[in-house]
């Protein structure tokens, strides 16, 4: 017999946004709109798509496991030394192998309460205890709470910032005095994957914690992760990246798989980081779909949470009922987990917004 470790006998997996394909399937319907996995409505850039479509024949080699001419490229685009760059299968994989270096059974890590549900997953599945700290009425988030609850068990915290799902964020000032405040035994993950909707509204660039622009405090151990999967438009090419001082990314770099990142990732990467335009245009266009969503859901009476991302939380009676009863209608959102009440919805297109506003109606 088989023994499986104590610690995973009731970890849940995690639940993904579900496909278009498996609604169409289950009720055979077409037109459905998916607002539910924080992806970006308007596609990836058409240098991206080119790029794929001439690489496309080059799949018989395996891809550079150093990444050489994507990490050349995103060292200049960030102003960073190409050796403070570790990529990703996505920036989940980077997540997964935080957990794997930096903790195990008697350790620690810390999030707040309803943080990105993959944190949990992962700490636990490496046997390490998982403590959230509670948020607050309003679901901002008090970081002299979380440095209260830090002991000498805690090895890494995790800040998705801005928070997914709630969309609310910590801001310059308060993570500044966090920072310098942290433990120097202690890794903080700044999980910035929404960084590109965030960072005109206030939200710190994480990359100043790192040695790289403010050279002040590297005693600090912090890792800010970054993603192509939101602002990018590429999440089905699953590429993301963490940066960090030297020691930090050495580390990882010895536990992840030689290849890890696919040639077309690669490839994309290296065009979507050139096509500033395209991400530009996504978050104006995540601004004005952001206006409507809050308009729509004033005019209806329903309670939002003022996001800092490309996704909303808002309040239902009955979020399972409102949830099955959209599918119905053609429109995926998501639970959001963590909070009964609410379901999360991603910002759309505006012809997408106001079917989903449309089909609110009649529903709550
Ligand atoms: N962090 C946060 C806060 C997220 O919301 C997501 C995606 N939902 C990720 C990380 C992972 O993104 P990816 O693996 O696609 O880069």
């Amino acid at each position: 017999m088989l023994k499986i470790p104590e610690y995973l006998k009731d970890l849940e997996p995690y639940k993904p946004g579900k496909p278009i394909e498996e609604l169409e399937r289950e009720l055979g319907i077409k037109n459905i709109i998916k607002l539910a996995s924080n992806e970006n409505p308007y596609g990836c850039s058409l240098f991206v798509k080119k790029a794929i479509e001439r690489e496309a024949v080059n799949l018989n080699r395996y891809p550079d496991g150093g990444a050489y001419y994507l990490r050349q490229e995103l060292s200049n685009f960030l102003e960073t030394d190409p050796e403070q760059i570790i990529f990703g299968n996505g920036s989940n994989e980077i997540i997964d192998l935080i957990t794997r270096v930096f903790l195990s059974e008697n350790d620690e890590a810390l999030a707040f309460q309803g943080s990105f549900v993959v944190y949990k997953l992962v700490s636990k599945a490496v046997g390490a205890t998982f403590r959230e700290v509670p948020i607050e009425q309003d679901f901002s988030r008090d970081l002299n709470k979380l440095l209260d609850k830090i002991t000498e068990k805690t090895k890494v915290i995790f800040i998705d910032n801005p928070c997914n799902p709630t969309g609310v964020a910590n801001l310059k000032e308060e993570m500044n005095q966090f920072i310098q405040n942290v433990p120097d035994d202690v890794l903080v993950v700044l999980d910035e994957a929404y960084f590109e909707y965030a960072k005109e509204h206030g939200v710190p660039n994480g990359l100043h914690y790192v040695d790289i622009i403010n050279p002040k405090i590297p005693e600090k151990n912090v890792i800010v992760l970054r993603t192509f999967s939101k602002a990018y438009g590429l999440a089905g090419i699953r590429l993301g990246y963490g940066i960090a001082k030297k020691e930090i990314i050495s580390v990882l770099e010895k536990v992840r798989q030689p290849f890890n990142v696919n040639y077309l990732a690669q490839v994309a990467g290296v065009e979507a980081l050139r096509d500033q335009k395209f991400v530009n245009f996504s978050v104006e266009q995540n601004e004005k779909g952001k206006a409507q969503l809050y308009e729509g859901f004033e005019k209806r009476g329903i309670h939002f949470i003022p996001t800092y991302g490309n996704f909303i939380m808002f309040k239902t009676n009955d979020a399972q009922m409102l949830y099955k009863n959209l599918l119905l209608k053609g429109v995926i959102v998501r639970p959001a987990f963590g909070f009964n009440n609410y379901l999360r919805v991603s910002i759309g297109t505006e012809e997408e917004n106001k079917i989903f506003l449309e089909a609110l109606d009649g529903l709550i």
